[in-house]
C-alpha cells in the first residue's frame, strides 16, 4: 500500500516542484481542472496591468509598433511551437478553437474539393463544438459527416476509405483521456489519401506533440487549459508548410492579407499561417496567453534539449499513475471505475473514473471540500464521468494523495447524497 509518506518522498525529489511558485492558487484548493481552465500565473495581473496602463493608456496608437502588438500573433506562435513538435513561423495564436477549427477544415476541404471524396469522418465522442462546426461545413460545402467509434479506425474494415476527404479527431479525448497514435493514424490517413485536423485543446503543455515528425496537415488548439492563458485566450492554429501556399482561408480579413496597410480593394493572402488572422486581435488577451505559454515554457529549464513537454510528461504520467493506483488501493468496493486507458501511450494527463450514480453529486462534494475536478454527463455510449485533470506544472504527489482521501471519505460516509450536491448549476 501507497502511504502519504511515499507521496511526500515523491514531492522531495521531484525536480519540477518550484515550478508551482509561478501560480497563484487560492488557500485551500486542490486544482484538478487545468484541463478545463488553467490557473493564473502570478505574472499575468502586472503584465496585464502594464499593457491597459502603460501600452494602451499612454503608447495608444503607438503601441502597434513601439509594443510590437503587431506581430504578437506570430511571437506567440513560435512559442505555441515549441510545445506541439512544430518550428518558428508555422503558428498563428489568434481567435478562439471553434474558428480556428472553421478555419482549418474549411482549408482542408477546399483542397478535398476535386478529389470526388465526400467524406469528414470524425469520433462519435468528440468534443461537441468539433462535430458541430463540422456538420454546418460540410452541409454548406456539400461534404458528409461520418461519426465512428475509434476502433474503426484499424484493421481491414477501417472506415479510411477512398471517399474519406478528411479525418478531423481530438488527439486527447476531452472526457475519457484516451489518446491516438498522431503518427500512426495520420500514416494510415494518407495512405487512405485523406488529410488529416488535429485538435489540440487537450494536448498543448499536456503531452508531448509531434506535429511536423507525424507529418499532421492541419491542427489547432486551445490556450485556455493546459496554456494557463486565462479564460477565452486566444487559440492557435497551424498548417504544414507543405500547404502553406495553396491553402484557403475563408475569414479573408485584412490581417490575413499580404500586405494589409497597403488597403487595397481584393484580398490576397499572406504567405503561410499568416492568412489564418481574420481582424484585429484582442492585445490584452494575447498578452494573458503568453504569461501562461511562459509557465509551461519554463520546464524547459529542466530537460535539456528534450523540451518542456518531456519533462512535463515524466512527472504527468507519475501523477495519473499514482492517481490510479491510490483509486484502486482505497476506492475498492465502492463501485469507482477507471475510464481513461493504463497504458501510457494511449492516455492524455487526465483520468476519468465511472460511478453507476452520484457521478455529479460526488464531485460537487469534492469540490465543497475544496477539490476542484468536474462531471461529464454520459450518454448511451458511456457512463457519466469524473474528470480529474492533472497538470504537473502545479500539482504535486501529496496533492494526488489528498485528493484521494477526500474522494475516499465522500464515498465511505455517503456525504454526496446530501441534497445541495444533488442540485444541477449551469455551468458543470
Ligand atoms: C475545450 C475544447 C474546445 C473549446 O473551444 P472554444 O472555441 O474555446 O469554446 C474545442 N474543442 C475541444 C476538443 C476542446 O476540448
Amino acid at each position: 500500500m501507497t502511504t502519504l509518506a511515499d507521496c511526500r518522498a515523491l514531492d522531495a525529489q521531484d525536480p519540477l516542484r518550484a515550478l508551482r511558485d509561478q501560480f497563484t492558487i487560492p488557500e485551500g484548493v486542490l486544482y484538478l481542472d487545468g484541463n478545463s481552465l488553467g490557473v493564473m500565473p502570478k505574472a499575468a495581473p502586472a503584465r496585464i496591468a502594464e499593457v491597459v496602463t502603460k501600452e494602451w493608456g499612454e503608447g495608444l496608437i503607438r503601441s502597434w509598433n513601439t509594443a510590437s502588438w503587431f506581430d504578437l500573433p506570430q511571437r506567440l506562435g513560435d512559442k505555441v511551437a515549441r510545445l506541439i513538435g512544430a518550428a518558428p513561423g508555422e503558428v498563428v495564436c489568434t481567435d478562439s478553437t471553434s474558428v480556428n477549427l472553421y478555419k482549418v477544415l474549411f482549408a482542408a476541404l477546399s483542397q478535398q474539393k476535386d478529389s470526388g471524396r465526400k467524406l469528414v469522418v470524425s469520433e462519435r465522442s468528440n468534443f461537441p463544438t468539433d462535430l458541430y462546426i463540422a456538420e454546418s461545413l460540410c452541409r454548406e460545402r456539400g461534404f458528409t459527416l461520418k461519426l465512428i467509434d475509434a476502433s474503426e479506425l484499424q484493421g481491414p474494415d477501417s472506415v479510411l476509405t477512398d471517399e474519406v476527404a478528411v479525418l478531423m479527431l481530438t488527439h486527447v479525448n476531452y472526457r475519457t483521456g484516451a489518446m491516438h497514435d498522431m503518427k500512426a493514424v495520420t500514416a494510415a490517413a494518407h495512405a487512405a489519401g485523406a488529410l488529416t485536423v488535429w485538435d489540440l485543446a487537450h494536448s498543448a503543455g499536456a503531452v508531448p506533440v509531434a506535429l511536423n515528425e507525424s507529418n499532421a496537415d492541419y491542427a489547432i488548439g486551445c490556450g485556455y487549459k493546459y496554456l494557463n492563458g486565462g479564460p477565452g485566450a486566444p487559440a492557435f492554429a497551424w498548417v504544414h508548410t507543405k500547404h502553406a501556399g495553396q491553402f484557403e482561408q475563408p475569414l479573408s480579413g485584412w490581417w490575413g492579407h499580404a500586405a494589409p496597410f497597403e488597403f487595397t480593394p481584393h484580398y490576397r493572402p499572406a504567405p503561410g499561417v499568416g492568412r489564418y488572422l481574420c481582424g484585429t486581435q484582442p492585445i490584452i488577451a494575447l498578452a494573458g496567453l503568453e504569461c501562461g505559454l511562459d509557465t509551461v515554457l519554463a520546464a524547459e529549464a529542466f530537460n535539456g534539449d528534450h523540451g518542456a513537454m518531456a519533462a512535463l510528461r515524466t512527472k504527468s504520467l507519475a501523477l495519473t499513475d499514482l492517481f490510479i493506483k491510490l483509486v484502486e488501493e482505497r476506492c475498492a468496493g465502492q463501485g469507482v471505475s477507471l475510464i481513461t486507458p493504463r497504458e501510457h501511450a494511449q492516455r492524455g494527463s487526465q483520468v476519468c473514473l465511472s460511478r453507476e450514480e452520484g457521478a455529479y453529486a460526488i464531485v460537487q462534494a469534492l469540490i465543497a471540500r475544496g477539490v476542484i475536478g468536474d462531471y461529464r454527463a454520459g450518454d448511451s455510449q458511456m457512463p457519466d464521468i469524473l474528470r480529474f485533470g492533472f497538470t504537473p506544472l502545479y500539482i504535486g504527489f501529496e496533492d494526488v494523495w489528498n485528493s484521494v482521501e477526500h474522494l475516499v471519505q465522500v464515498l465511505e460516509t455517503g456525504e454526496w447524497k446530501r441534497e445541495e450536491f444533488n442540485r444541477k448549476n449551469a455551468v458543470t
